[in-house]
């Protein structure tokens, strides 16, 4: 059984963060592991708060892993502040591994700051040129001016909304979706991004991995259990083999 390690932030109602990430990696029949980078507090109506964990201890929580398993894929979410983007960045430099999907997460859909200023410079310096793909939303995109050329890319949330562009291999593909009009939208992002990581990990290529995530996101959402008040969870549904 491969396995992949999240890296990203905790969200105690599961709906974003290391959770949702681990749900989508099982989904997919990997093992996950994963690497807390910040506590947040936070339900289907928004983020409250979030403290980072201290760079040394997911330094030494990266290196614990990675001294036990072979890791086949590296999924990056939510990392924060500019010290814990140097650990990540300096822990990828040491242990190299061949699939790393960065989901540069900036802000949640509430408006809470997820990544400040230095960590945003550092994840466009230091993670991008260690990374294999990046999945912008269009937001995200924006926010950095100079993506590397060579890297591969999901923007997400096309302008009619459901449509992704997929940038890999010198060419561009528009994956037009449907629209479904739910609030459960919440941690859309973080798992299309780790669905991607699974389709990659599983042989397939940059574009047909797109695609199988993006469906599995849709129907994540069109099969949600309408759990809180707010933007509720999606349910992770168990992504089809073979
Ligand atoms: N909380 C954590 C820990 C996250 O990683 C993310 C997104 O990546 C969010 C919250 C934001 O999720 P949403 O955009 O659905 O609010």
């Amino acid at each position: 059984m491969k396995v992949l390690l999240t890296i990203a932030g905790f969200d105690p109602s599961s709906g974003a963060g290391v959770t949702a990430d681990l749900a989508v990696f099982a989904a997919h029949g990997f093992f996950g592991a994963s690497a807390i980078t910040a506590l947040t507090v936070q339900s289907t109506l928004g983020v409250r708060r979030s403290e980072a964990v201290a760079a040394d201890l997911l330094r030494e929580t990266l290196d614990c892993l990675a001294a036990d398993f072979d890791i086949a894929g590296v999924k990056c979410g939510m990392l924060a502040n500019d010290s814990n983007v140097s650990v990540v960045a300096g822990f990828l430099r040491a242990n190299p591994v061949g699939l790393v999907v960065v989901d540069p997460v900036l802000r949640s859909s509430s408006g809470a700051s997820l990544l400040d200023r230095a960590g945003l410079d550092r994840l466009r310096d230091e993670l991008l040129p260690l990374s294999t793909w990046a999945t912008p939303n269009r937001q995200e995109f924006a926010a950095i001016a100079d993506w590397p050329a060579d890297l591969n890319l999901v923007v997400t949330g096309g302008a009619e909304r459901a449509t992704d562009l997929v940038r890999c291999g010198g060419g561009e593909t528009r994956l037009a979706g449907e629209y479904i009009d739910s609030r459960a939208t919440h941690g859309t992002g973080c798992a299309f991004s780790s669905a991607l990581l699974c389709g990659l990990a599983a042989g397939l290529d940059g574009v047909n991995a797109a695609r199988a995530a993006k469906r599995y996101v849709a129907e994540s959402i069109r099969t949600a259990p309408g759990l809180g008040g707010g933007n509720g969870p999606m349910r992770l549904v168990r992504y089809p083999q073979g």
